[in-house]
């Protein structure tokens, strides 16, 4: 498994350049700058503390170029918890020390050497076993998995105490360390995948060699795949992935099975027998069991399961909220990171950056929704990770609607198979809403002004009805170049229904550097006080208005109607 890039954190622009060279070690990394102190990062944040704790949770390995302390203290409630343990390091603003705070089993001493070699100084190790024997048993390389953390434990501690030790089976990374090896010791480091007793004398190591194919008829699939490991006599940590069938794509068993058993979930084209889908599946096969459910083959050397027939394909249509970072939910930062594609109209695209260099952006033209999607799902149905980008939400005006209509119209089932999900976002109305008060708080009504895609008449008679029922109004796209008229007759509309000091709040590009917002009535309103960046909401009879200490208006619409309700 490959690591996910490192995150390299700076507090100020003194650490700019220490954090410039690390970078260059590792492609993938951004610098994350806090906002105001740092000028040029490729990312900026708010929140030290927040920051920090949302890549740790997200497991992405840490640089903080600041004090160990501060980093300690920082991440100190996240430790007690189960979950993510990225490799997490200090190191000196000026580059003169690197200290790995976290993370040993994930590899941080790896890192910590790798960053001293490019700062040219010494990593700070204090890992008695790694200083001794040059290498940490408890961290195997990638391709092989450690049987049992305190077992472990255990054993470098008696290997610390000055016992020897032997090695069985294969374990070409040990060579170059310094391990005292002994033929006759009662110690021994085995390296196999086959199911093993564990024992306080043996350090188990697992090659993960191993290839289950399996189909999601298998009833109770983890259990069934754990029994027939078993019957078969080979442990469940050598296996390397789960194989299925592409015609089974879309089985929540088998994604269920494959998240029990953490491993991999593949898929290959379906050719019948899964002993066949199996041994195809790597080079020189041993084929160990082969049923109508499952199949077992074992490789001679650990297989990288991202060689092994394909992902399921993933495409997922997230809201951007307004544009501030804060008002992006937490889910499609997670989702921007893991994309390997992102699609949209390119001012939205280049809002949700910046991207790594392996992330692809594609950017189109705003008008060609349609062309997108099914551009999207061309790319999701070869394996990749996609992400279309809406700003607000996702499925208001925007394009969670046109996706799911190019998925309805298509009958190609590599598309049906895609992983779909549609992520929320703050949606304009509301950002501007929060910051003008609640002008939303009781019953409203949302409408795009726009009669690019569906007939103005409708548009007229839906204002009339909504205006006539006194639900407050939330308008998008109030108007454009090559709409020009069309807000004056809105507003015309309107004004049958609604008294002129009926409140009005303007909100133009809310949550986005020089926002601002207007509270007027609609009296007072006139089109050219909007552009195709402002959202418009109109109050109903019971919307109120009333002065805000500090300047301007805090503007609601009480939760009742009628009479006041007595409290
Ligand atoms: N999906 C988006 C709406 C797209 S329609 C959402 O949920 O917010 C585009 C319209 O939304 C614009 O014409 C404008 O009326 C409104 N809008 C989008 N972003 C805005 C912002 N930051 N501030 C004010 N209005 C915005």
């Amino acid at each position: 498994m490959t690591r996910p890039a490192p995150a390299i954190v700076i507090l100020g622009n003194g650490s700019l350049a220490t954090a410039r060279k690390i970078q260059q070690a590792y492609p993938g990394a951004l610098i994350h700058g806090l906002a105001a102190r740092v000028e040029g990062a490729d990312r900026e944040y708010h929140e030290f503390g927040t920051t920090l704790r949302e890549l740790y949770q997200q497991d992405t390995p840490i640089i903080a170029l600041c004090a160990a302390g501060i980093v300690i203290r920082t991440l100190a409630p996240l430790l007690l918890e189960k979950g993510a343990e990225p490799p997490v390091l200090a190191v000196a603003e000026d580059g003169s020390a690197v200290v790995p705070l976290l993370g040993g089993l994930g590899g941080v001493n790896v890192l910590a050497r790798e960053i001293a070699t490019v700062l040219d100084v010494a990593a700070a190790i204090t890992t008695s076993g790694e200083l001794r024997f040059g290498t940490c048993l408890l961290n195997p390389p990638s391709g092989y998995a450690l049987g049992d953390l305190e077992l472990g434990k255990r054993f470098v501690a008696d290997l610390l105490a000055g016992e020897t030790v032997r090695i069985e089976g294969a374990a070409p990374w040990l060579a170059q360390a310094q391990l005292p090896e002994n033929p006759r010791a009662r110690l021994a480091v085995h390296v196999g995948h086959a199911e093993r007793e564990p024992a306080a004398n043996e350090l188990l190591i697992y090659p993960r060699n191993v290839v289950v194919a399996v189909s999601a008829c298998a009833v109770s699939v983890p259990g069934a795949v754990r029994d027939a490991l078993h019957r078969a006599k080979v442990a469940v940590q050598s296996v390397a992935c789960l194989l299925a069938a592409d015609t089974e794509m879309a089985s929540p068993t088998l994604r269920e099975a494959a998240l029990e058993l953490g491993v991999p979930l593949r898929f290959a084209d379906d050719v019948g027998a899964l002993s066949t889908l199996a041994s195809n599946a790597i080079e020189q096969p041993v084929l160990i069991l082969g049923d109508e459910a499952i199949a077992i083959a074992v490789a001679e050397k650990p297989v990288d399961p991202l060689t092994i027939g394909r992902l399921r394909g993933r495409l997922a249509v997230i809201g951007l909220g307004p544009g501030a970072a804060e008002l992006m939910v937490p889910a499609v930062k997670a989702e921007l990171a893991r994309a390997n594609d992102v699609l949209g109209y390119e001012t939205y695209v280049r809002m949700a950056g910046p991207f790594r260099a392996d992330q692809v952006m594609h950017c189109t033209d705003n008008r060609e929704e349609m062309q997108r999607a099914r551009h999207a799902f061309a790319l999701a149905a070869q394996g990749r990770s996609v992400v279309v980008v809406s700003s607000g939400d996702p499925g208001v005006f925007a394009m969670a609607a046109a996706v799911l209509e190019a998925l309805h119209e298509s009958t190609d089932p590599a598309w049906h198979n895609v992983d779909l999900e549609i992520l929320p976002g703050v949606s304009a109305s509301l950002a501007t809403a929060a910051q003008a008060g609640a002008p939303l708080g009781h019953d409203f009504c949302v409408l795009s002004l726009s009669d690019n895609l569906k007939p103005w008449d409708i548009i007229e008679k839906r204002l009339d009805l909504a205006s006539q029922a006194d639900l407050a109004l939330a308008f998008y796209n109030p108007i454009s170049r090559s709409r020009p008229w069309q807000l004056g007759r809105a507003l015309e509309i309107v004004a049958r229904h609604r008294t002129p000091q009926t409140p009005v709040v303007l909100g133009r590009d809310i949550g986005r550097p020089g926002q601002t917002l207007r509270v007027t009535t609609l009296g007072q309103l006139t089109p050219d006080q909007v552009d195709m960046r402002t959202m418009v909401l109109v109050g109903s009879s019971t919307t109120c208005v009333f002065a805000r200490p500090g300047g301007g208006d805090w503007v609601y619409t009480p939760r009742w109607y009628g009479e006041k309700p007595t409290s």
